[in-house]
């Protein structure tokens, strides 16, 4: 699987910016930056892991004045030579140093080609590897915690525990399948059975963290419903502190759909703001409210605005209805008016609703405002599992895969409490070890090396 050729890529983003970055790796990054560096001393003299100022010199044309930093094998993020050129960070100068390289000997990188090396240089394991790509496309702190922890490694140790106890119950069988008539050989087969359920809990519990994992990694998909004027913007503005939302007395007036990703008591949220709902003919009204409700069905969790100060409307009941089903907190707002909302209306309507689901608060004076922030966090509960320090999955090629090793585990202790022949545990022993090792890339395919890697960005 591994090319030993000198890959070269640019790793800033596309676009004019203070610094762009030409990163090489390979037995060839060295020799190449010779034919183009001027400097004040010989590439080979240039210490390990040190920055050096001067220029690419190519074809006798100064391409860019430079600081280029030179880090030699073993010790590098692709275990190979690296180096890195800091241009001005202008797509020309970034774009014409790169061409030099490449001209001189070294070949594009793919998309991942540099993690991909690192992987496949046993520098990091595959689940680290992915860890590299959910860091940089975080986009709340708690996505961005898991990542950094995956990338330390936390859940490819959990896994290699798992794998050291596969590999030694798979040793102790084969010493009995192979010396039978030796009787330390033979192996306690209730032993095999209490290892194995012992496993299946342990890999169970990483298995039901993903659905967690992935709301944290993804951000909970969250609607903010309501007809006009109830104070759906104002909501989302107090989520967001801030004013992005435009706040008007005009019934209507938030006419398209806004996404935030947002961080309320633990719990990332991506939220939606939707058009004021109301039947209408304005047409760019009724586009906003129809994608409004599109999304109902993709979101998993529906923020509904009633105003309290005024009796519920056929166009809050029909909002009321069109939510059922979905995880639903009603937010009465406008506490600080007199109120006029009748609640056995509400209840009867949404029977099913749990009391601490229905929210009175006033958005204008800020009353009772945190009582939603926590609601969110107790239905959640992610907050509180983000600070624990137990590992969570947020990948689904990890789930699946942790699912197939369950799965043999539990065909396995079956066979065992049946008193099946060794070799049949062995070998689904053995399909559950595979199993793991498919997420920590000890057993994986080059096609879906090449799938996982192709996902990341150029010059990571
Ligand atoms: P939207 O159309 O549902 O997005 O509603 P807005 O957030 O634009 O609010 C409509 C109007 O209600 C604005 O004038 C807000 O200032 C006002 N408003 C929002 N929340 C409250 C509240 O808790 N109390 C009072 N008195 N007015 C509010």
């Amino acid at each position: 699987m591994l090319q030993h050729d000198t890959i070269a890529a640019i790793s800033t983003p596309a676009g004019s910016g203070g610094i762009g970055i030409i990163r090489i790796s390979g037995a060839d990054a060295l020799p190449i930056l010779k034919k183009l560096f001027r400097t004040s001393k010989a590439v080979e003299e240039i210490s390990s892991h040190t920055i050096t100022y001067g220029h690419i010199v190519y074809d006798g044309r100064t391409l860019d004045e430079v600081l280029v930093s030179v880090m030699r094998a073993p010790n590098t993020y692709t275990r190979e030579d690296v180096v890195e050129i800091n241009c001005h960070g202008g797509l020309l100068p970034v774009s014409q140093v790169l061409r030099a390289v490449l001209e001189c000997g070294a070949r594009q990188a793919d998309p991942g080609e540099f993690t991909k090396r690192a992987f496949l240089n046993g520098r990091i394991g595959l689940s680290q590897a992915e860890a590299v790509i959910d860091i940089i496309n975080a986009n709340n702190t708690t996505a961005l915690n898991i990542a950094q922890s995956q990338l330390r490694g936390t859940l490819s140790r959990e896994l290699e525990t798992a794998s050291d106890k596969l590999i030694e119950l798979l040793a102790r069988i084969e010493v009995s399948i192979d010396y039978p008539e030796h009787d330390e050989a033979i192996v306690n087969i209730q032993t095999v059975s209490a290892e194995a359920s012992h496993l299946i809990s342990k890999l169970s519990k990483l298995a039901g963290s993903y659905e967690a994992g992935r709301n944290m990694r993804e951000g909970i998909r969250t609607l903010i419903l309501g007809r006009p004027n109830v104070g759906k913007s104002s909501l989302l503005n107090y989520l967001l502190q801030d004013d992005r939302a435009i706040v008007t007395d005009i019934p209507g007036t938030t006419r398209d759909l806004l996404s935030e990703s947002v961080n309320i008591g633990g719990v990332p949220l991506v939220l939606t703001d939707t058009a004021g709902y109301r039947q209408t003919d304005d047409i760019v009204e009724r586009i906003g409210v129809e994608r409004g409700l599109e999304q109902l069905t993709a979101a998993q969790l529906v923020l509904l605005v009633l105003d309290g100060s005024t009796e519920l409307s056929p166009e809050d009941k029909e909002i009321l209805a069109q939510s059922q089903g979905k995880r639903l907190l009603v937010i009465i707002n406008k506490t600080d008016l007199a109120q006029k909302l009748d609640l056995l209306n509400l209840n009867i309507i949404l029977p099913e609703l749990a009391a601490d689901d229905i929210i009175p608060m006033s958005l204008k004076t800020g009353d009772c405002a945190d009582k939603l922030e926590t609601r969110i966090a107790e239905i959640f509960n992610l907050g509180e599992l983000s600070a624990d320090n137990g590992v969570i999955i947020t990948n689904m090629r990890h789930e699946q895969a942790l699912k197939t090793a369950i799965s043999a585990l539990k065909s396995a202790v079956i066979s065992c409490e049946s008193s099946m022949p060794e070799d049949i545990i062995a070998i689904e022993l053995m399909a559950a070890a595979s199993a793991i090792g498919e997420i920590t890339g000890k057993t994986i395919s080059e096609d879906m090396v090449d799938r996982i890697f192709s996902e990341f960005c150029l010059g990571k």
